[in-house]
């Protein structure tokens, strides 16, 4: 008797089918019409089969599956060498996989890559599946989440057991699941007002990682990717979870020359393309801005009949990639006037502060800001001295400067700069450089921090209007070129400012 309750909590779904057909053939055989029974029994197979694929929720889980992650490889990857060989390292863990257990190593359950965002990380866990040839099944965090407690923890039972079965299908024996954006599933618990879901939705992943064994046959690997690793919970970072991290860092100039030359790969170049002095220019820029970067370049000699993407394409699409498309907003010639002011300060406090500094001046109207001086950084900067941040908070004061020495009073344009100058100025203050000395945000009060950054700010205000005061001259000859072609180069300033400071010399 134990034996057919058995059976039948097991296979229900043959039991309920077989005693739905006997009972259909008893009433056709007593002469009643099935017709109607037939057709509701239809339209509740094809309701619960719908619903079976959409998963619990009003959406189901938005898995991409590639075979072999996509057909990307590590050879694809520019500027993530150390990246890529902290995986490689990680992954042999599980490639050489009889030897780890012969040393008694515990199986890789996760590994977390961590960095901002369209630094590769997707791509790296791409290259990963393909390089142990896993089966390889993306998802995101948001799909996890819903308003309904219970969907989220469902959605996460769901997406192992298709991945385990994908790899099954497949014919090989693990699977990797990739979760980009893992903080959203994976966040600290007890934050969120709806709490119990994310908190059962969490607890599920934590069982589903610790049910990962080495023996079982398809295994699972599971690859999580975040750029805010301080909101995920400890659990997950716990020895015998995600315990491998891998760091992928916006890329240094040389990274950025490889990815460059990875993404101009496939494009005709013509011969005035250095891709070298573009690395230089695209300081802090991610794989992404640079395969933007490319995009857009080839695009501009797309739209020019042009044969081949050319230097000047390359760096005027370094100012859409950096600050957005042109906007159609057109300001009135006054105030288009003030903005060339504004421009040129900064650009001049730039040139004195680190001569060759300046890239280009614009006065386009592009994303949010109405004109902007791009610097070339010359290296990639990691550490400031206090000179250098002085120096910085010159550049940015350089607007607001020359709109009260030039045009005898400032703008509303000057508030995002007086944000970032007091950002600056407490950078100096924290890392115990101003007249306070050693100072922490623990240890001073607001209202001490607030005129220690006032005194700053005010005594650099003072020193920036005094050098345009002293060259107040370069507005004259450099704001008509400048509204006339709402771009100035680096080196056409640089002349503008040479030639007239020598003929001030020999006058
Ligand atoms: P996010 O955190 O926003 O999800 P991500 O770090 O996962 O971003 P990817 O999705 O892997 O970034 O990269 C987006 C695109 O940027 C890629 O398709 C590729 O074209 C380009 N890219 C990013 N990093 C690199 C790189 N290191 N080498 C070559 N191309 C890159």
């Amino acid at each position: 008797m134990s034996k057919i309750a058995e059976y039948m909590g097991q296979n229900w779904r043959e039991f309920c089918l077989g005693v739905a057909g006997g009972s259909l053939v008893f009433l056709i055989l007593r002469g009643y019409n099935v017709f109607p029974v037939v057709l509701i029994g239809a339209l509740l197979a094809v309701v619960y089969w719908y619903s079976r694929l959409g998963g619990a929720g009003s959406k189901g889980l938005n898995l991409s599956s590639a075979p072999e992650g996509g057909g990307i490889s590590f050879e694809d990857i520019g500027g993530q060498g150390r990246a890529i060989g902290e995986l490689r390292e990680s992954l042999e863990l599980i490639i050489g996989d009889n030897k780890a257990s012969e040393l008694g190593i515990r199986p890789l359950r996760g590994l977390l890559l961590v960095g901002p965002p369209g630094t590769g990380k997707t791509m790296l866990a791409r290259a990963a599946a393909n390089h142990t040839g896993f089966s390889f099944m993306a998802t995101s965090g948001s799909e996890f989440v819903e308003m309904y407690a219970g969907v989220g923890a469902k959605r996460v039972r769901e997406i192992f057991s298709q991945a385990r079965k994908k790899a099954k299908k497949e014919g090989v024996d693990a699977a990797m699941v990739f979760i980009d954006e893992l903080e959203i599933v994976g966040g600290k618990r007890g934050r969120h007002s709806s709490h119990l879901e994310y908190d059962q939705t969490l607890n599920q992943l934590l069982v589903e990682m610790d049910g990962i064994d080495r023996d079982e046959s398809p295994r699972v690997l599971i690859v999580g990717a975040t750029n805010r690793k301080d909101l995920l919970d400890d659990a997950l970072l716990r020895p015998g979870r995600f315990d491998r991290i891998v760091h992928v860092d916006i890329p240094d100039s040389e990274g950025r020359r490889e990815i460059l030359s990875l993404h101009m790969a496939q494009k005709p170049l013509a011969e005035d393309v250095d891709l070298d002095a573009l690395s230089r220019e695209t300081y802090g820029f991610s794989g992404a801005h640079l395969e933007s970067l490319a995009n857009e370049a080839a695009i501009m000699a797309f739209r020019e009949k042009s044969a081949q993407v050319k230097q000047r394409h390359l760096f005027e699409s370094v100012e859409k990639v950096l600050m957005g498309e042109r906007i159609d907003r057109r300001p009135s010639k006054r105030q288009l006037e003030r903005v060339a002011v504004h421009e040129l300060g900064h650009a001049l406090m730039g040139e004195i502060v680190m001569p060759g500094s300046v890239a280009s001046i614009n006065i386009t109207p592009r994303g949010g800001s109405l004109g902007y001086v791009r610097k070339n950084m010359g290296e990639d900067k990691y550490l400031y001295t206090a000179e250098e941040l002085i120096g910085e908070i010159g550049f940015v004061l350089g607007g607001c400067a020359a709109e009260q020495v030039v045009l005898g009073e400032g703008s509303t344009g000057v508030s995002g700069d007086f944000a970032q100058a007091s950002s600056l100025a407490r950078k100096l203050v924290f890392s115990g450089m101003s007249r306070a000395g050693i100072a922490s945000e623990e240890t001073m009060s607001d209202g001490n921090l607030g005129q220690l950054v006032g005194e700053i700010l005010n005594g650099e205000l003072s020193r920036v209007m005094s050098v345009m005061r002293s060259f107040s001259w370069i507005f004259d000859v450099a704001v008509p070129p400048l509204l006339e072609r709402e771009r100035l180069g680096g080196e056409e300033f640089r002349n503008l400012l040479s030639r007239e400071s020598s003929e001030e010399i020999a006058g």
